[in-house]
């Protein structure tokens, strides 16, 4: 894991200087087509933005952790619901998103670029796995129990009414869900080899295949599985291509 310091010295959040107990770590996603943690940065690190401080983003292009505000310092990242507010709780963290999609309102959006999304989701999930582990391990938390994402935090009733970052998951058929989260968190904790989300959606897996070389006729693939959705076929797919990634 990459984390490189970029406080937000200048951002109202960092200068109110308030302090927590962290009991917990929230994931977000960006909400935009912006990869590039750097951006977020610039915008974040002026004394005239009062909108939001969170104490990481993760670069959608690298990877790489910018950690923004100090782990144990009040960040402004859920809000509040009729709980509470997240904030005097948890870090939170924020999934850069790929510039190949584009939102149609809400939380719904199309995608240009599906293989660089995917990659970049990708990128991005594994590095907060990693991430995340690091800081269970620093402040004593259970993954179990401990992570959450934003809109579960909502339903918690102590975050805003958001979708992310499970939206982008499902947006672009993953197959990650905050539950195989936790468990690759936990994993990566007890030095096993995170554990690969297995894709469900033709699409990803006909993509992945050819992306590998394994399969030349991509479209025929994705046809021939439509054609009988439960198949043999898909079933071979599915399970070679996890068996495969989780032997990379
Ligand atoms: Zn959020």
């Amino acid at each position: 894991m990459n984390i490189v310091q970029s406080i937000v010295t200048n951002n109202p959040c960092y200068k109110a200087g308030r302090k927590i107990a962290v009991k917990g770590l929230m994931l977000h996603s960006v909400g935009c087509a912006q990869p590039s943690a750097q951006v977020f940065i610039n915008t974040f690190n002026k004394a005239s933005y009062t909108a939001a401080c969170v104490h990481a983003f993760i670069d959608g292009n690298t990877g790489t952790v910018y950690q923004t505000l100090p782990w144990n310092h009040r960040g402004w990242h859920g809000g509040s619901g009729k709980n509470g507010s997240c904030n005097n709780t948890h870090i939170g963290v924020e999934i850069c998103e790929p510039a190949g999609i584009k939102y149609a309102g809400g939380a719904t959006f199309t995608v240009t670029d599906r293989a660089a999304a995917l990659a970049s989701v990708r990128r991005t999930y594994n590095a907060a796995v990693e991430l995340f582990a690091f800081l269970c391990k620093l402040y004593g938390l259970d993954p179990a129990t401990d992570i959450i994402s934003h809109c579960e935090g909502n339903k918690k009733g102590i975050a805003t009414a958001h979708s992310d970052p499970e939206h982008l998951w499902n947006g672009l058929g993953t197959g990650y869900t905050m539950g195989s989260f936790r468990r690759d968190v936990k994993a990566n904790m007890a030095g096993e080899k995170a554990k690969i989300a297995e894709y469900t959606d033709i699409e990803s897996i006909a993509w992945d295949l050819n992306h590998r070389g394994i399969v030349d006729d991509k479209q025929g693939l994705i046809d021939a599985v439509r054609t009988e959705p439960n198949g043999r076929l898909y079933w071979l797919a599915r399970k070679t291509l996890h068996y495969i990634r989780q032997r990379d």
